[in-house]
């Protein structure tokens, strides 16, 4: 008797789906695969418009295709939520080049970080100093690093399997150098880029000042990886090696930019929304496929589905490109704080934002029980070799949606190329394959009708 009370229990709690459930992820895949719309949407969005950083007329453009692909695919409604964003602009290519003692130059690849200032017309030449960390840095005062540039040499780590945290484990650099070197007196930074590949090509990103007055900011600039080899292995033969860089960027006012946001309404809770999103701008050296051109046309790509397969949502879907993701954040901190002000209850907030790689799972913020909850969903998803999920961060435009009720979520690549990539001249078109794109954007609608249907 016990047994069969056991065996009754053991039946009751192991999760039995619908046929409907395994049907319709069985029918997001197929059309995602067979009739998908995000590869066209991508090679459009790449190719016909290009880089697009806050700001710039690429920018802009990119907000009227949105609108405009949107606008076409019979949604509830579709608008633009209008968002100041900084602009800053590259100007012409940087220069610098390692000057031995001898005289003898050699050229090296560089790119101004965004939100640096510019060197001086002329350019800055400076002995170099090299560190691993802030700690070396400080255990140099000034006495090591006045009058110098600073040279950020830590390189990712590589034994570690989510590229993502060997990026997370270097980033201050890029991020905080200039703020800690112009404490002891350093005229530049240069930091090697953050990724695990030894290449030519410096990889952008942003840094901070903080509050330090005009006159105290140093130009900060990136330098590929085999420069940064480079230019080590030649500090250590001549520590007196003069280095030259000349950048031409620059920060101008504010301007006036957009999200684009597209829904379905809810026809039970119309009032609770499931967004799903990634940015809209991106960095200016590629056309920003992967980062985040990808994680914007998959998230179209959700509603497309849910509009072809006819499938009736009961929450309200949207669709957000966020504007301003790279240098700012304004454009996630402006739809979360009218979000706030009009009392709109986000229920599930997902992300695409780490590359359009074959999908592995999600990331979830969440409380355990609907964790519990959404770990039952996984054999739906073993079909489609998705298994991987964790509890985690979500996303960064996402992330200000955060409350302790409500689910962010992030759709988990693999990550192991992504940054082979990231804010590089490589991050372009042809480095994103069609299949893995339309995989990740199956598996996010996936995702999301099982959070329709069955609730958080
Ligand atoms: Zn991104």
């Amino acid at each position: 008797m016990k047994k069969l009370i056991v065996l009754i229990a053991l039946c009751l709690s192991c999760q039995v789906f619908s046929q409907t459930d395994e049907d319709v992820l069985k029918q997001i895949y197929k059309t995602a695969l067979v009739d998908g719309k995000s590869y066209t949407w991508l090679e459009t969005l790449s190719m016909d418009i290009g880089g697009r950083l806050s700001g710039s007329l690429n920018a802009e453009r990119a907000v009227e295709w949105g609108k405009a692909e949107l606008d076409s695919l019979g949604l509830d409604k579709v608008w633009l939520q209008p968002v100041m964003v900084p602009k800053w602009v590259r100007g012409a290519k940087e220069f610098a080049y390692i000057k031995a003692g001898s005289g003898e130059t050699t050229n090296v690849n560089i790119c101004a970080l965004g939100g640096s200032v510019s060197t001086n017309p002329l350019g800055v030449t400076a002995s170099v100093v090299e560190v691993k960390n802030f700690e070396e840095l400080k255990a140099l005062g000034e006495a090591g690093v006045k009058g110098k540039i600073v040279f950020y040499n830590r390189p990712m780590q590589a034994d570690l399997i989510n590229t993502f945290s060997a990026y997370g484990g270097c980033v201050d650099q890029r991020y905080m150098g200039a703020v800690e070197a112009a404490k002891y007196g350093a005229v530049g930074v240069i930091v090697r880029s953050m990724t695990l590949n030894i290449d030519n090509l410096p990889h952008a990103g942003s840094m901070t000042y903080e509050d330090l007055p005009v006159s105290k900011r140093i130009p900060s600039a990136a330098i590929s990886t085999k420069d940064a080899n480079l230019l080590s292995t030649m500090l250590k033969l001549d520590t007196s090696l003069q280095f030259y860089f000349k950048q031409n960027c620059k920060q101008l006012e504010d301007v006036k930019s957009y999200n684009v946001i597209g829904e379905i309404t809810g026809s039970q809770f119309p009032n609770e929304y499931i967004i799903v999103g990634g940015h809209l701008d991106s960095w200016d050296l590629g056309d920003g496929s992967h980062d985040d051109g990808a994680g914007i046309v998959q998230s179209m790509e959700v509603l497309r589905l849910f509009k072809t397969l006819k499938i009736k949502p009961k929450h309200s879907i949207r669709v957000v490109m966020f504007m301003n993701e790279e240098n700012g954040l304004r454009g996630a901190t402006e739809y979360a704080k009218e979000a706030k002000a009009k009392g709109e209850k986000h229920v599930v907030s997902l992300e695409s934002d780490a590359g359009g790689f074959t999908p592995r799972g999600f990331s979830f913020d969440c409380t355990e029980a609907s964790f519990n909850k959404i770990l039952g969903w996984k054999p739906l998803f073993e079909p489609y070799l998705i298994h991987y999920f964790i509890q985690g961060g979500a996303g960064a435009d996402v992330r200000p949606l955060k409350t302790d009720t409500n689910i962010t979520a992030g759709l988990r690549p693999d990550s192991q190329r992504y940054f082979d990539h990231h804010h590089a001249a490589n991050d372009t078109f042809d480095a994103v394959n069609k299949r893995e794109l339309e995989l990740g954007a199956a598996s996010m609608t996936a995702l999301v009708y099982l959070f329709d249907t069955h609730g958080i």
